[in-house]
């Protein structure tokens, strides 16, 4: 008899646990083209500590029919429709570029952007190609929690110092600081390791 209630309890506290980690999405770093490697590990090794649950994948080509010649950019929006169909429910995936990507914005076809994801979903994608020489890794970094964010759902935030903020097409970056406590509030909501 106490042998099956021990049974018993162990099966309801591996249900516990599964469900636990069932809550913590997998991040999965996805280098496009030539992106360098090892600023890709540097990424991986900042995300750990938001998030244990982080993989870098092989670097792969920009998907088929992305580019766009005349404006030598690739369509963010076809890199994460691409991505998000290389993942399951369970994680989120972020693509990473040092060529030029754009989207469709404020009337123009093919305008250049820093990142674009799905708000709320599965894919982003963050490009260094606009971001200031002098810091750019810093500001790489930033541009992808960003992302990540608009992927958990989150929306632009007013707070000037915000990394939720909106570039409104020019680099804003160096005045964030970091998430701000309502950013913050919902993040951890979702189980990111923040301060
Ligand atoms: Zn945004
Ligand atoms: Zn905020």
């Amino acid at each position: 008899m106490n042998k099956l209630i021990l049974i018993f309890l162990l099966i309801f506290f591996s249900c516990q646990k599964a469900k636990v980690e069932r809550n913590s999405k997998v991040i999965v770093i996805q280098p496009l083209g030539n992106f360098q490697s090892d600023a890709a590990q540097e990424v991986l090794e900042k995300i750990r500590e938001i998030n244990p649950n982080v993989v870098l994948r092989k670097s792969i080509d920009f998907p088929l029919g992305s580019y766009y010649k005349p404006r030598n950019r690739f369509r963010a929006d076809s890199i994460i429709k691409y991505l998000k169909s290389q993942v399951g429910t369970d994680s989120v995936i972020v693509g990473l570029s040092s060529k030029d990507i754009s989207t469709t914005k404020n009337g123009h076809q093919y305008w250049g952007i820093m990142g674009l994801g799905y708000h709320p979903g599965s894919a982003c994608v963050v490009s260094d190609f606009r971001l200031s020489d002098k810091n750019k890794k810093d500001q790489f970094y930033k541009v992808v929690l960003h992302e990540l964010g608009h992927t958990e759902g989150l929306p632009h935030c007013k707070t000037k110092t915000c990394l939720m903020r909106d570039a409104e097409g020019g680099n804003p970056i160096d005045e964030e600081k970091n998430f701000c406590e309502n950013c913050t509030f919902f993040l951890k909501s979702k189980n990111w390791k923040l301060q």
